[in-house]
């Protein structure tokens, strides 16, 4: 066998991204039982660190044993039955994902569309909602990963609301980096991944559930179809205020590490944190626009930066040579944007000045 040695990259993709030596050192802390009485504290102050982080109340809010794609399939398996509609805003591959993730839970799907990069004006959240009444749910992504595209939640929240339907949002790459306000937007189930802002490695998929979505999964009619992610049987271990029941082994140094990375967020404080991803993302864009670079979508994220490939540039070649000669890692497109932009995530740890400017240079110099 060749040694284990794998080279120390600078994340600066979709995800995951670079994570810090803090973190590394968590995740090789002493294995615990996952019932012993240590373990069990140590969990439940992660579940209070991500109240926080979600700025949340939601007493359901936990780790799913699975990365952020877990997390999607955990609340439309718990929060959707068979027969019921929903309605899922598709603007890139996460949206898409969605459709066929509710699609397979067999959930009668309405799918608005609108152009990749772009976002749903509220005029078309209003029309969905007027035409497709019976829906159970809205389901949007707040940051889709695939195109930069940044959608405003709050006044979505509120035309789903008075529609007296639920709100799904897919936070992955926007939790820890972006305002991601559960309670005050009235977030119904989100979910999110360790290894995008929160620079954890990847693993597990925080989730939170409102007060109104438990009553939902309270008055299913049907069994969850999947065991593994089957809230009502995993909250007796994640919130019970009792004794905790086995469910699966939960992975303990995963926990570890999503503990140490919450600190981290906690002690920088949410609104610097923000704040910061918001200050290198516009040194990254004056850097990319003096290139000549421009962005895919109007309303870009901080944490995810979609930009076209300049005329006549080879996308691999340069990605390849970030990668040997920086050992930087950029995304490439995805779907009709392959060979087309790059992804340059500015994600948690990853997101700095220093990798910035070195990422202008790096650029400069491979094209
Ligand atoms: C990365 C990502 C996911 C999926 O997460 P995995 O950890 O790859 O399972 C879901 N939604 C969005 C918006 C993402 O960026």
């Amino acid at each position: 066998m060749k040694p284990l040695n794998p080279p120390e990259r600078i994340l600066m993709g979709p995800g995951p991204s670079s994570v810090s030596s803090r973190v590394l050192r968590a995740l090789g802390s002493p294995t615990l039982g996952h019932l012993d009485p240590k373990y069990v504290e140590i969990m439940d102050q992660t579940c209070v660190m991500l109240r926080d982080v979600f700025q949340t109340q939601n007493a359901l809010t936990f780790p799913v044993s699975a990365t952020g794609m877990a997390g999607m399939e955990c609340i439309v398996t718990n929060l959707m039955e068979p027969g019921d509609e929903a309605i899922v805003c598709v603007n890139g591959v996460f949206g898409t994902r969605m459709v066929d993730v509710m699609q397979r839970a067999g959930v009668t799907v309405h799918a608005i569309e609108v152009p990749w990069g772009e976002t749903f004006p509220d005029e078309m959240i209003a029309d969905a909602v007027e035409r497709f009444p019976k829906s159970k749910a809205l389901a949007i992504v707040h940051a889709e990963t695939s195109t930069g595209a940044h959608q405003p939640i709050e006044s979505v929240s509120k035309i789903v609301h008075e529609a007296g339907m639920l709100l799904v949002v897919d936070a992955v790459t926007s939790l820890g980096g972006h305002e991601v306000r559960v309670d005050d937007w009235q977030i119904d189930a989100i979910y999110s991944g360790t290894q995008k802002c929160l620079s954890c490695p990847p693993g597990l998929s925080p989730v939170s559930f409102s007060p109104a979505a438990m009553d939902a999964m309270e008055k299913r009619k049907t069994k969850v179809q999947s065991w593994y992610f089957d809230v009502s049987m995993l909250k007796a271990y994640y919130s019970g205020s009792g004794k905790r029941a086995y469910h699966h082994t939960a992975p303990v140094n995963m926990i570890y590490a999503l503990y140490e990375a919450l600190a981290i967020v906690l002690e920088e404080g949410l609104e610097n944190r923000i704040e910061r991803h918001r200050q290198v993302h516009l040194r990254l864009r004056a850097g990319l626009e003096t290139m000549g670079i421009s962005y895919v979508p109007k309303h870009s994220l901080h944490t995810l930066n979609c930009v076209h490939i300049p005329d006549g540039i080879d996308d691999a070649s340069v990605r390849q040579a970030l990668l040997e000669n920086y050992s930087i890692e950029i995304g490439a497109g995805l779907g009709p944007f392959a060979g087309k932009a790059w992804r340059i995530g500015l994600m948690g740890h990853a997101a700095t000045v220093a990798n910035v400017d070195l990422l202008l240079s790096a650029l400069k110099a491979s094209l």
